[in-house]
């Protein structure tokens, strides 16, 4: 283990070791202390020593091999834990505060460290921290680092260690870097890491936001009216959240980015509702029965915001599809007729790109890039052959 008791504070070995100059010299003086029985274990106030050899990094160790069960649990927890920046375990402590101080007014609420609390059921991965409310747990879990580690292993172990938590019962939060988030809002698109489309989650605003949007008075899809790039809408809107955190130099502070859920593939991405909003931790983390992880005010002006959107779009669309009508209607030329048409609008340069193609495959190429927004080989072919 890590921690250890000394001088009735707790001292973490190898964060103090990183900040020394000469490791061995101080490693010599640290072992003599052990020795002397000072360090103690947080848990069960056993006497530890000091070891250090080439194998295994520096570490306290109980007597006699004996150990404890927290001990043990924080081991695992420590290496499960060892990928993270620094932030993470800044970030884990603020907001741990923070639900300790609403522990203190709300008498159903228990917090704990998740190896903590969860020892004694020797856990395979432990949430950061665990809230109890009730009968309902919460594993809350901070995420540092995902940039530096995009390779698939790092997807894999939150993915298992996501399912880990909801088989044992409880709720997940995954709160990530801020540094992670990459939102486009003229293009109405967030790109994510597959590793944040694991953990988004589905809260109570989330379908509030669905309710909302199966009821828009729209005859299109809604991602054609945002000109949002897509490959296919779906059936049904599925909107998730996720919660990104950042901390200044006095506070940290979330977002709320809220999305519906579109490309499951390579490179992942979502329709963003909105660009996001920032909100305390207080607000954040405020609990009743369940995190509030939003801003209920908030929530509701931006979901009228989007309606409004929603209906200026709308009548966009409408007004320019009535001011094309009138032209179609007195033409009623052939297809090939229209190609002509177009072709003749083309500089001779362009025309010439087209020099073997029928005059009818022409007439229809050109239908078809006028009315696609994005041009893909792909969808031509379907097009032309539906
Ligand atoms: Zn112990």
């Amino acid at each position: 283990m890590q921690e250890a008791l000394y001088e009735g504070r707790l001292f973490y070995l190898k964060a103090y070791l990183d900040t020394v100059e000469d490791r061995k010299s101080e490693l010599g003086k640290l072992k003599k202390r052990a020795d002397k029985g000072v360090f103690q274990c947080p848990y069960c106030n056993d006497s530890l020593i000091l070891k250090a050899g080439d194998i295994r990094e520096e570490h306290f160790s109980h007597r006699y091999s004996r150990s404890c069960e927290i001990s043990e649990a924080s081991e695992t927890y420590y290496q499960q834990t060892k990928r993270e920046s620094k932030l993470h375990s800044v970030m884990k402590e603020i907001i741990y505060d923070e639900l300790k101080n609403q522990e203190k007014i709300n008498e159903d609420m228990l917090v704990d460290y998740g190896y903590i609390a969860k020892a004694k059921e020797k856990w395979r991965y432990y949430p950061d921290i665990i809230v109890k409310n009730g009968d309902d747990e919460i594993a809350i879990t901070i995420l540092t680092n995902v940039t530096a580690n995009k390779d698939g292993k790092l997807v894999k172990q939150i993915r298992e260690r996501n399912r880990y938590y909801k088989n044992k019962g409880m709720q997940t939060i995954w709160f990530v870097e801020n540094a992670e988030m990459s939102i486009d809002i003229d293009h109405q698109v967030i790109h994510l890491w597959e590793a944040e489309l694991d953990i988004a989650i589905k809260t109570k605003e989330d379908l509030e936001w669905e309710n909302v949007l199966k009821h828009l008075p729209i005859e299109e899809s809604l991602f054609k009216l945002f000109d949002y790039h897509h490959r296919k809408t779906p059936e049904k809107f599925d909107v998730r959240s996720l919660y990104y955190v950042h901390s200044t130099e006095t506070e940290i502070v979330f977002t709320v980015h809220r999305f519906i859920v579109d490309q499951m593939e390579y490179p992942f991405r979502a329709f963003a509702l909105n660009e996001g909003y920032q909100m305390s931790m207080s607000k954040a983390l405020l609990t009743k029965k369940e995190i509030q992880l939003s801003d209920p005010e908030v929530e509701e002006k931006n979901r009228e915001l989007f309606k409004e959107i929603v209906r200026q779009k709308a009548l966009e669309k409408k007004s320019r599809k009535e001011t094309v009508i009138p032209e179609q209607q007195q033409t009623s030329y052939t297809p090939t007729q229209t190609a002509r048409k177009s072709l003749q609008r083309l500089s001779s340069s362009e025309q010439e790109m087209f020099p073997l193609l029928d005059e009818l495959l022409q007439s229809s190429i050109f239908d078809y890039v006028q009315s696609a927004s994005i041009i893909s080989a792909k969808e031509l072919s379907v097009y032309l052959n539906p």
